[in-house]
């Protein structure tokens, strides 16, 4: 069970650090997708400054900004391939090729004008917003998928759609600019009230971008890189552009051509393009980073988890092996020990130490047993021996015998015998050599029985024994087999005088009689063979001598 928890928590516990490994990671992937779809829409925003100069009238410029434009149209496209099918949907995109192919084809319309016309230039820098604009639909796509993997990059990933936004309203502040520029005409009222759009859109970027000046844990100094972005743009960028407003609305000559408005107000937003550019590589390292720290922590979990289920498995079975398993074989023991069976008590080498004084205990215990056990083994010994001859006393004698009445399929039959004048024994030559007496006769009983028979002392000169047989006439011959062997005894006092020792017999058979009555008859027999004159037998129920 211990093995068994301790590894279901170690499987939730790394489920739970694999889940946030797996989260990280795909954190990290998308937005790595993010940064890519940002870096496109950033590119074709980018592309327009190139565009506009190209626009220009300026001879001198052109050739140069010929170039430079085939160089950013090249880098859009890359991007854009990078983004499409791979990380966007296509069909996302579909609106974006048309419009850019059609923007860069009004451009170089618009170029080879000698004097552009300002709704030329106009027409092909609204097919260049447009461009942007289609392709924000990408843009909002990877933001959602963002958020909904994870709703805690909400923040980070509204922070960076609105710096690119930011640099893109900043550019098109300029934009709105050119075409009366390159045509040489004062501001039309639709690029007034364009520009104020583009403010606002401004300004609340400036306010959304404001709530929070250092989201991504940084190596860069964030706050250091807005307050740049922020002086640069609102102190030059923008006194620029107002300039050429009240140049425009006064219908005087423009002080700068379209070229020098474009790279001096360019240069104003180099630090906010800085700024995007550092703080989306920041994110994205950053959350790579945290990918690699999930990825370390679910190493470590797992480690740490295998390691704290070899140990748990280490310790349960190193239990089991020193504590547990001598513990049973000790309560094995005890059990056998109260059922009297023979236990070797083993304490094994590698059980822990404090068992030894369980077992030093058992050992202690099992001796105490031994000794009760030998102690009531003799009580039980003396309880039915008699003491003198070691034969079975009268107890013991009914407490086996009883039982053959009934049991056995044979025929039982009782031998109880008297010696004969025993009393003048004892009085002519001691007691102690009565008891000679009674030990020697004893043993000529126990010589001359089989197997199986039972022979008791009842008590005084009294024997009994108990035996089978298939007719009265073996135990007849068996009961002088024993008289003979007592008048055969070969006894002699300490003086050197013989003693005769006879016995008086009386045999009666158990079959269908209690034991009380069987006792009875062979006492009946036993007075008959007495009153007839001693050293006879006589056969209950028959009353007649067999043998004298
Ligand atoms: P009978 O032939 O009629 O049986 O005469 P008896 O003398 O054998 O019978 P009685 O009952 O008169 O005497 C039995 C004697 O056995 C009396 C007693 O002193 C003696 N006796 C009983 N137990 C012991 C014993 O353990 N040792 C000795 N030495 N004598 C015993
Ligand atoms: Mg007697
Ligand atoms: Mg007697």
């Amino acid at each position: 069970m211990a093995i068994l928890l301790s590894c279901a928590l170690a499987a939730s516990i790394l489920l739970h650090a694999h889940q946030i490994f797996a989260q990280a990671r795909q954190n990290a992937r998308l937005l790595l997708d993010l940064h890519l779809v940002l870096e496109a829409a950033n590119r074709i925003s980018s592309e327009r400054a190139p565009s506009n100069i190209l626009m220009d009238s300026d001879a001198d410029a052109l050739a140069d900004a010929r170039v430079r434009l085939q160089g950013f149209r090249a880098d859009t496209d890359r991007a854009l391939q990078k983004v499409q099918g791979h990380v966007v949907p296509a069909p996302l995109l579909r609106e974006v090729g048309p419009r850019l192919t059609e923007a860069r084809w009004l451009i170089d319309l618009t170029a080879m004008q000698a004097t552009p016309h300002y709704g030329d230039v106009q027409r092909a820098i609204d097919a260049m917003f447009a461009a942007y604009d289609a392709f924000q639909e990408a843009v909002a796509w990877q933001a959602s998928q963002l958020i909904q993997s994870d709703p805690s990059l909400q923040g980070p990933v509204l922070r960076a759609l609105a710096l690119c936004d930011l640099r893109d309203a900043a550019g098109r502040l300029g934009s709105h600019l050119v075409a009366p520029l390159a045509s040489r005409t004062r501001i039309p009222p639709r690029n007034l009230e364009d520009r104020h759009r583009t403010d606002e859109r401004v300004a609340m970027q400036w306010r959304l971008l404001e709530l929070d000046d250092n989201p991504a844990s940084g190596k860069q100094d964030m706050a250091r890189l807005q307050a740049d972005a922020r002086v640069r743009f609102t102190n030059e960028g923008l006194p620029l552009i107002d300039m050429l407003l009240a140049e425009g609305e006064r219908g005087t000559p423009y002080s700068l051509t379209p070229t020098a408005f474009t790279k001096r107000y360019s240069a104003t937003l180099t630090p906010l393009e800085t700024w995007r550019r550092i703080y989306l590589d920041q994110l994205v390292a950053d959350y790579q980073d945290r990918e690699s720290k999930a990825f370390v922590l679910f190493v470590v979990v797992l480690a740490s988890a295998l390691v704290i289920v070899g140990l748990i498995t280490g310790i349960v079975l190193l239990v089991q092996l020193r504590v547990l398993r001598p513990l049973l074989e000790a309560s094995e023991a005890v059990i056998g020990l109260v059922d009297e069976r023979p236990v070797t008590l083993h304490l094994r080498h590698h059980s822990a130490k404090e068992l030894q004084v369980l077992f030093n205990t058992l050992d202690v215990l099992k001796a105490k047993l031994q000794e009760r056990a030998d102690l009531t083994r003799r009580l039980k010994a003396q309880a039915e021996t008699d003491e003198l001859t070691g034969l079975l006393n009268r107890r013991a004698f009914m407490a086996l015998g009883k039982p053959r009445l009934t049991t056995t399929g044979k025929r039982v039959f009782l031998i109880l015998l008297d010696l004969d004048h025993f009393k003048s024994i004892n009085d002519r030559h001691g007691h102690p050599t009565g008891d000679r007496v009674l030990v020697a006769v004893a043993d000529a009983l126990r010589g001359n029985v089989r197997p199986g028979d039972l022979v008791a002392r009842l008590g005084g000169e009294e024997f009994a024994i108990l035996l089978q047989a298939r007719e009265p006439t073996t135990v007849l011959s068996r009961a002088q087999r024993l008289r003979t062997a007592l008048r055969n005894l070969e006894l002699t006092t300490p003086d050197g005088e013989s003693i005769l020792v006879t016995a008086s017999f009386g045999i009666a058979e158990g079959s269908q009689r209690t034991w009380r009555q069987l006792l009875a008859e062979a006492d009946v027999a036993l007075y008959a063979a007495k009153h007839t004159g001693r050293d006879c037998i006589r056969l209950s129920e028959t009353d007649t001598p067999a043998t004298t």
